[in-house]
């Protein structure tokens, strides 16, 4: 198996890493900038190494400090978590040039999957259905109009690099064409140095279902159910869960097996997430991310499997360690994401832990970087803690959240914990009948209050 493990990233997710090494008996090495020497993924790792200043640019960005990293500390192999490097082709690349194992697909799938035109011709060549829209890039607001007119609106402009639910502008009549496409191509010129965009046909209530996928770059290829992260705020995901509420057996089966196929002819190595809309009984493709998801802990609850564990595995050399058959749904779970906000604006609240206590218990899992007396640095995602619970069934598993977010402390910072309470008390959220607008309406509606 690997020598040793670096991982390129910080906070919840670098633990998450190292816990599996260390269950697999392989050396991890944190690597942090200034800001998080005091870090929890640096008292846990067995090597720590400082690879820079405060801002990501020149830290958990910086590949020549991260391969420099590999080099200094003899890591035979990278991690590169959610985020940060994860889905950077040429990164993947010069891993591989250095001889240094990435723990993830190969850079040709990372690059094809990144850009989302070529993402949406493969999905399509493979089999996957897509969402109608634009064949390839919109080069003019005359364009844009000409297809906004050809699919009816509202239609949704969206960065052919975008990611985090940036660069996305919907307009809903030919009047705010012009406005939403040059807003989107702003927006990700800024964000991606790219300002490609797309058209698309804007669904307006749908589901997001995505499916987790995964394969040994041997030819297998298997798929773990879905995920509903239908609730989100501003396109991100606040609270997910798994199986999909509103997804049957037969839906599950057909979809996964579309998903298995495509990841086995990809020759695919490693976890995936391929993303839909879900709409009356139809899925439409959106788009595949080529690592492994902040809410990857749902899969795992439900089907008892280490998706790390998994990753390390393959990118070692194995085959998958399991087939379709041998993966079986066991009950429910849901993830809620705990970020260092403060509501109702969701304005980022950093600063000092004064006193945290975890939940605990069955069914309870708490994946976090917190401790007593940290201090959350300024400069990185607000992002401080998942919670996940798993139940018998989905009611079992909303009482049991209910029940650990009770238990919950976190002092010294404002969070969003409370949106989750909030949520608890809405009967949709219970009959689970929400879709992607749920969540922006409720707020709008002064859910908070
Ligand atoms: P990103 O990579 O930025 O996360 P996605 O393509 O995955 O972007 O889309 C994120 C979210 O934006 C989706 O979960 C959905 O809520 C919304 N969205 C994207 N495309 C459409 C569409 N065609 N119609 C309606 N909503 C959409």
């Amino acid at each position: 198996m690997t020598d040793k493990i670096l991982i390129a990233n910080r906070g919840e997710i670098a633990l998450r890493v190292i816990r599996a090494c260390r269950e697999m008996g392989i050396p991890s090495v944190a690597v942090h900038s200034t800001a998080d020497a005091d870090a929890m993924h640096v008292r846990m790792a067995d090597e720590t190494i400082c690879i820079g200043p405060a801002p990501s640019s020149d830290s958990y960005l910086s590949i020549p400090a991260i391969i420099s990293a590999c080099e200094v500390t003899g890591a035979t192999a990278i991690h590169p978590g959610y985020g940060f490097l994860s889905e950077n082709a040429r990164f993947v690349q010069i891993v591989e040039d250095h001889d240094i194992t990435f723990i993830g697909p190969s850079a040709e799938h990372i690059r094809t999957m990144g850009d989302k035109i070529t993402a949406k011709e493969t999905a399509k060549t493979l089999g996957i259905p897509v969402v109608p829209g634009s064949e390839g890039g919109v080069g003019s607001v005359d364009e844009a109009k000409k297809i906004g007119a050809s699919f009816g609106y509202p239609v949704i402009v969206k960065a052919t690099a975008g990611g985090g639910g940036r660069g996305m502008k919907v307009a809903r009549d030919e009047g705010e064409m012009e406005r939403a496409y040059l807003t989107a191509r702003s927006e990700s010129k800024a964000a991606f140095g790219n300002d490609e965009v797309y058209i698309e046909k804007y669904l307006q209530r749908p589901r997001h279902i995505e499916i987790q996928v995964f394969g040994d770059g041997q030819g297998n290829g298997v798929h773990l159910g879905e995920r509903d992260c239908s609730l989100q705020r501003r396109h991100q995901k606040v609270f997910e869960e798994a199986p999909g509420p509103s997804i049957s057996p037969e839906e599950r089966a057909h979809i996964g097996g579309i998903c298995a196929k495509a990841i086995s002819e990809m020759g695919y190595r490693g976890a995936g997430t391929i993303e839909f809309l879900y709409e009356d009984g139809e899925f439409y493709f959106i788009e595949m991310n080529t690592r492994l998801q902040v809410e990857h802990p749902v899969t795992e609850a439900i089907f008892g499997v280490d998706l790390v564990r998994e990753q390390i595995r393959v990118a070692a050399g194995h085959p998958l360690s399991f087939a379709q058959d041998d993966l079986k749904i066991n009950g429910h779970a849901i993830e809620v994401r705990i970020n260092a906000e403060k509501l109702p604006e969701f304005r980022p609240s950093p600063g000092t832990i004064s006193h945290f206590h975890a939940p605990g218990g069955l069914g309870v899992r708490m994946d976090s970087a917190l401790y007593d007396g940290y201090r959350i640095p300024p400069y990185y995602d607000s992002l401080i803690a998942k919670l996940i619970v798993h139940g018998a069934d989905r009611p079992a598993a909303l009482a049991r959240l209910n029940r650990a977010l009770g238990e919950l402390i976190v002092d010294g910072i404002d969070t969003t914990v409370p949106l989750f309470h909030a949520l608890l008390r809405e009967k949709d959220i219970h009959t689970g009948e929400y879709n992607i607008h749920w969540l922006e309406k409720w707020l709008e509606a002064g859910g908070l209050e």
